[in-house]
């Protein structure tokens, strides 16, 4: 396993051994992920096929790259009829609503199926303090509207909606800053502190992402200093970790450490990491060593061993599996059993993003385990950088159908729909 060039742990070895074992394993698995029946039960014939138009086209890159030009121009324009085309076609699939409101159906119709929501206001890219004021408040709404739901346990938010990222960037470089950028951050802390307050004092959690790697260094000095605050005896606040960096692994481990030291409870949201391309370049560009995993495998590798060292030590660390990948889903899922843990464990959770990999989620919550699906919301305008991901991520370079689009072809043919 790579860990720096440095001697590997013998406690990681051991998780290693650990995990291989559970692969090698030729049993029953504890979960059938593969379901379609149970993945799309939620979903009418009609309802199937409208999602199997939707990721047929995102299938095509060219078609992509034409419809998110064409999205981002027409709402730059404010042409109605872009919004309108908007909300009838990927708004629905990915997205709960534009306000919290139209949230409450999506919000049921997963309940139903034994799935929690987290909320997560989807503006990205704000630059003014108005703009960070106003995310602080609808996070604060949103923390509200939760504390009102058992369905709704957790509010997703994200430093650099309440943030400059140019600021979180120079801190980061040790670049000294003027006064007014030093209140600028005090603002920005205060607003943190104010979501985290507030979702103590309600009995809501949250979740808090993990960005760039040049700006997550007071990321995680903020998150840690609210952990240490709010996770006495329980745990509010959730750090994330991008186990694609490769000192992660080493970090997610310190952290425990620290926590440990300090007397208060790790919130550990484990993601493989979304913005490889982009650190890859920076770090060419830059010419430092690429923050990056080498590849693929070693990516899983770190985030699979991340998962075994969250179950080993659940009794101080409340952990997410936050991925759409099956075999991390189902290796937390096994380890769960094989360990005699209650599959509803508080401190042992799954989360898939809303309108994606449905397999995973809705199997897992008929199994038994604590899954939820992360659902986004806003007005059209400010989450069209988060449909255009979602489509590019679906997006097929190989001409392979891609692994939404499979799900739903194996469904349609069980209902004889094709
Ligand atoms: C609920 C939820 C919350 C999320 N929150 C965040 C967040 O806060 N911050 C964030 O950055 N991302 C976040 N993500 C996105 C996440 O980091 C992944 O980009 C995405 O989920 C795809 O990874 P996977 O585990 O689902 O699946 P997989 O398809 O198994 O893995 C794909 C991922 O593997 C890694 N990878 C692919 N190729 C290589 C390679 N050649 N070398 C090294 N690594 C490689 C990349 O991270 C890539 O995204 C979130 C995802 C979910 C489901």
């Amino acid at each position: 396993m790579e860990q720096l060039g440095k001697p590997v742990p013998e406690y990681l070895e051991k998780l290693d051994k650990l995990i291989r074992s559970v692969y090698a394993e030729e049993k029953k698995p504890v979960v059938d992920l593969s379901d379609t029946s149970i993945a799309f039960e939620s979903k009418s014939d009609a309802e199937l096929r409208k999602a199997y138009y939707l990721f047929r086209m995102m299938n095509y890159p060219t078609l992509v790259r034409i419809g998110s030009a064409l999205a981002l121009w027409g709402i730059r324009m404010r042409l109605p009829w872009i919004e309108k085309l908007i909300l009838k076609t990927v708004f629905p699939q990915f997205v709960g609503g534009r306000t919290l409101l139209e949230c409450i159906p999506t919000i049921e119709k997963l309940w139903q199926y034994g799935v929690y929501s987290v909320l997560d206001y989807g503006v990205e890219g704000k630059e003014t303090e108005e703009d960070f004021n106003h995310t602080m408040n609808e996070n604060l709404r949103a923390l509200e509207f939760a504390a009102q739901q058992e369905s709704v346990p957790v509010v997703s938010t994200k430093l650099t909606g309440m943030a400059r990222f140019q600021l979180l960037a120079d801190i980061q470089a040790g670049k000294q800053l003027t006064p007014a950028e030093r209140e600028e951050w005090q603002n920005v802390r205060k607003r943190v502190d104010a979501i985290c307050h507030a979702a103590d004092r309600l009995g809501v959690k949250v979740f808090i992402d993990a960005e760039e790697s040049w700006i997550q260094d007071p990321i995680d000095e903020l998150v840690n200093e609210m952990m240490a605050r709010y996770n006495k005896g329980k745990v509010v606040v959730y750090n994330t970790f991008q186990m694609y960096r490769r000192d992660r692994l080493d970090y997610l481990v310190a952290s425990h450490e620290r926590a440990r030291k300090e007397g208060w409870m790790l919130g550990a949201k484990l993601v493989r990491g979304a913005y490889m391309e982009k650190e890859r370049e920076r770090a060419a560009e830059m010419g430092y060593p690429d923050p990056i995993h080498p590849n693929k495998e070693a990516t899983d590798r770190a985030y699979d061993t991340g998962i075994a060292y969250c179950v080993e030590h659940f009794e101080e660390i409340a952990s997410v599996n936050a991925s759409h990948n099956a075999r991390s889903a189902r290796l937390q899922a096994e380890l769960i059993v094989r360990k005699n843990l209650p599959r509803r464990h508080p401190h042992l959770n799954f989360c898939q993003l809303y309108g994606m990999s449905d397999h995973i989620t809705f199997n897992l919550a008929r199994a038994g385990f604590n899954v939820a699906k992360y659902v986004p919301y806003g007005a059209v305008r400010d989450v069209i950088p988060y449909l255009i991901r979602r489509a590019q991520e679906n997006t097929s370079v190989t001409g392979d159908m891609s692994r939404e689009l499979s799900l739903i072809v194996k469904e349609m043919h069980r209902r004889s729909l094709r």
